[in-house]
């Protein structure tokens, strides 16, 4: 059966990057866009070269970085921030530039203060600017789900016409609802004949906890490019997170019919590099990567997992780079405690099992993490 290849475009570098509070500069964002071409994302979204020097040179530093890689740059539709970003990119294997134009009522009157035909002249006059300047263009539909889709359409088929290569509809703000999306998304691939021509993307922010599962129900209705950061971090409460979406895909990639081309191998390294860099710690219940997705206290869970991992995991973490744990708590058994002793070189069995397990048991029913040596230490005290 074939498998449609879904393109992973990483944006850590610049939708990342605006999680307030982290300022990359220029050679972090090189050390992580060779992290991120290795881990093998298809595109890597640099930054927004027209926002200061410093990004700019961020954008530079990775486009001569990155070797096989897309490299983008944000823009948005005038001259002089296409004009910054095409130089920025000069040096890249391969340049795209990703123009953003808000097409919502909202936006549109609100914070550009054009009519919806200035908008449609903008987006063809900025598409055909742009295509002339790098590789590929990627035009955006800012705000794209509180949008009339027949006006999108209409927006798409003069972007496509213009040549842009790759359309992107955002659900910018977070509000959508994965059915939603994936209607919105059918509605205007269904009014825009066009669009069969370019690779569609979504681009989801996570404001209702819903980014991964917004951009999984693009996938199925079409989109063929992903937009996600590592760890999830991005403008607000983040855009849907790499490990989340990939693994999703890869988890169901047989029933879905698709694959990305990222190594999962590298998902741990990567996660804890843009955690370093980002100064952005990976909150300890993060699907994927936090550090208790692959740790297991409960008793009957470890009892299970000592048995046979696939009892209480369908991901394997020595795959993705990561490690399963068995934490000790108020809630493991006898059987882990067991193990885990013996791998600090203390077997005990029988009595003196028991023993050190109620007493175990009863600290750690205080609620605050017992160590093995501390255990033993108390114990040779008692
Ligand atoms: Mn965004």
């Amino acid at each position: 059966m074939s498998s449609r290849k879904i393109a992973v475009f990483d944006t850590t570098l610049r939708d990342g990057e605006q999680s307030p509070g982290i300022a990359l500069q220029p050679h972090e964002k090189a050390e992580l866009g060779r992290r991120l071409e290795r881990l093998g994302v298809d595109v890597i979204e640099a930054g927004f070269a027209a926002s200061s020097p410093g990004d700019y040179e961020g954008v530079r530093a990775v486009a001569r970085e990155v070797r096989t890689a897309v490299v983008a740059s944000m823009c948005r539709a005038r001259r002089d921030d296409v004009d910054a970003a095409a130089d920025a990119l000069a040096e890249a294997r391969r340049s795209r530039l990703h123009v953003v134009l808000g097409t919502s009522a909202i936006h549109m009157e609100r914070k550009l203060g054009l009519a919806p035909d200035e908008v449609l002249a903008q987006a063809a006059w900025v598409v055909a600017y742009a295509k002339a300047r790098v590789d590929e263009v990627e035009f955006c539909c800012e705000d794209a789900t509180r949008s009339d889709p027949e006006f999108v359409a209409r927006v798409c088929a003069a972007a496509v016409r213009a040549g842009a290569d790759v359309v992107n509809l955002p659900d910018t703000v977070g509000v959508a609802l994965p059915d939603q999306y994936a209607a919105f998304l059918r509605a205007v691939r269904a009014r825009c004949p066009e669009l069969e021509r370019v690779a569609l993307s979504a681009h989801c922010h996570d404001d209702l906890g819903l980014a991964a599962a917004n951009t999984l129900a693009a996938v199925r209705a079409g989109a063929s490019q992903v937009e996600v950061t590592m760890n999830g971090i991005g403008e607000r409460a983040g855009n849907a997170s790499l490990e989340e979406v990939v693994m999703a895909l890869r988890v169901h990639g047989r029933e879905l019919g698709v694959h990305t081309d990222v190594d999962p191998r590298e998902i741990g390294e990567a996660s804890r590099l843009v955690a370093r860099l980002t100064r952005y710690a990976v909150p300890r219940n993060k699907a994927i990567v936090g550090a208790n997705a692959f740790a297991h206290e409960s008793g009957i869970h470890q009892d299970g997992l000592l048995k046979d991992a696939s009892t209480y995991q369908f991901m394997d973490p020595a795959e993705l780079g990561l490690e399963m744990t068995l934490p000790l708590g108020k809630h493991s058994g006898r059987h882990a405690f067991a193990r885990a002793c013996a791998d600090a070189g203390r077997p005990l069995e029988g009595a003196e099992l028991v023993a050190a397990f109620t007493r175990f048991k009863s600290l750690a029913d205080t609620g605050r993490a017992v160590t093995l040596a501390e255990l033993f230490t108390k114990e040779v005290a008692a």
